[in-house]
């Protein structure tokens, strides 16, 4: 197969190819990209494989950085581009089911494609256009199938993330996973236990935002992966929700709110469950707003204070979750009494703590108390929002 019209990321890097094989390399697009092109999905990098050491590499271009070296990685920056080339290599020495500890450099590309996760993900390309296609890759890109290279068993006992990233290629491709693949995942779910939070952790994230999230998170479940997962142990009852949502979250952290919603995880215990999936502290507070104020609008419909104290952006998010979940909420109504809230943050009050201060209030929690209570009255319109009706008001309740 041949590629004739080639994207513009592919012909900006073609140079590239072209310099290595000017000197006497061979190189090819690999991976993912390539994938990608057949696929018409958008392409965000290109990956180039090559015979050429990084040694090799680096002295063949003028700036390079030194990304991966010790597996066989530099990144060179050329016209104003920067592409990440990788020696040709296979993969040795797999320790507790993670990455090798060394890589061997070989001299071919079939030995390159053959450490590669998927069939799809093992394709390469030249600077021609040819596809090279191993195994069979191209029929699987046609039947939408994910489908291990060589013997599944072998190939997550070598690398357990792999079956991480069959469930996220099934989501963000919307791809199933052929018969033996997906049972060799069944049969070894437990390997992922040894794979650190943070990489699976990424693979989860992509898998629940991709676009066919809710059928690869069915796999997820029904092959067991979820087990091996932190806090996700013993809960496939709670999260067979996430199969049966309206659609697939777009957000990251509506991803992880409507987790722990189904998880019906109590607010003192979101931190604890953040923290095990190695999220953000931003992440983290920006979620348990999300799920308190989800927990606020099931109860009742919020009052404009409580508006005010959510903000625009937590409001936005929690309705995108609500949404998802099927939670009636009337989002129109709630977004236009947010946006005809009389002031939206604390610094647009007529007065401020300063203020208060000059008026003879002594500083303390007194003052600040007062403050809130200007400003509750302030957004529920019981007092206009300028200096003289404010000074009114405090003169009123000093009388008393
Ligand atoms: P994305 O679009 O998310 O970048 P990708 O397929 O390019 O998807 P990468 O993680 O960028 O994924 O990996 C690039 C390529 O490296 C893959 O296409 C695959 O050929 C190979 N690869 C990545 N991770 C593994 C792994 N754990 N085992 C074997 N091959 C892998
Ligand atoms: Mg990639």
């Amino acid at each position: 197969m041949k590629i004739n019209k080639l994207p513009d990321v592919f012909q900006q890097a073609m140079p590239v190819l072209k310099k290595l094989e000017d000197a006497g390399f061979e190189a090819y697009f690999v991976g993912g990209s390539v994938r990608d092109i057949l696929l018409h999905r958008h392409i965000h990098d290109v990956d180039i494989a090559s015979s050429a050491y990084p040694e090799e590499v680096k002295n063949l271009f003028e700036k390079s950085i030194d990304t991966g070296i010790q597996h066989g990685t530099v990144t060179v920056l050329f016209d104003g581009n920067s592409y990440e080339i990788t020696t040709f290599r296979t993969e040795s020495g797999y320790q507790d089911y993670r990455r090798p500890d060394h890589v061997t450099f070989v001299q071919n590309l079939d030995e390159d494609l053959k450490r590669r996760d998927f069939t799809i993900n093992a394709l390469a390309m030249d600077t021609q256009g040819n596809i090279i296609d191993l195994f069979n890759g191209l029929d699987d890109l046609d039947k939408k199938i994910i489908r291990a290279v060589g013997d599944p068993e072998k190939r997550f006992h070598e690398d357990a993330l792999r079956m991480m990233r069959a469930v996220r290629l099934m989501s963000q491709l919307n791809f199933n996973l052929e018969e033996n693949t997906n049972q060799a995942v069944a049969d070894h779910h437990q390997l992922l236990k040894k794979i650190s939070v943070e990489r699976i952790r990424e693979e989860f994230v992509k898998m629940g935002l991709g676009k066919n999230a809710r059928q690869a998170f069915k796999i997820f479940l029904e092959t067991k992966l979820s087990e091996d997962v932190p806090d996700f142990e013993g809960k496939k009852k709670l999260l067979s929700v996430f199969p049966k949502l309206k659609f697939s979250p777009t957000e990251e952290t509506s991803l992880w709110a409507i987790v722990i919603i189904l998880l019906k995880l109590p607010n003192e215990k979101i931190h604890r469950f953040m923290r095990d999936w190695k999220n953000s502290n931003s992440m983290t507070d920006e979620v348990e707003r999300i799920v308190n104020f989800f927990d606020t609008l099931s109860g009742h419909t919020p009052t404009d204070y409580e508006l005010f104290q959510v903000g625009k952006k937590t409001l936005l998010n929690t309705i995108d979750v609500a949404n998802i979940l099927g939670q009636p909420v009337d989002s129109e109504a709630l977004v236009d009494r947010y946006v005809a809230l009389p002031i939206k943050e604390d610094s647009e009050l007529a007065i401020d703590g300063k203020d208060l201060i000059d008026y003879g209030i002594k500083p303390g929690p007194k003052l600040g108390s007062l403050l809130n209570e200007i400003k509750q009255n302030v957004i529920e319109r019981k007092l206009p929002n300028n200096e003289n009706s404010i000074k009114d008001f405090l003169e009123k309740k000093t009388e008393l």
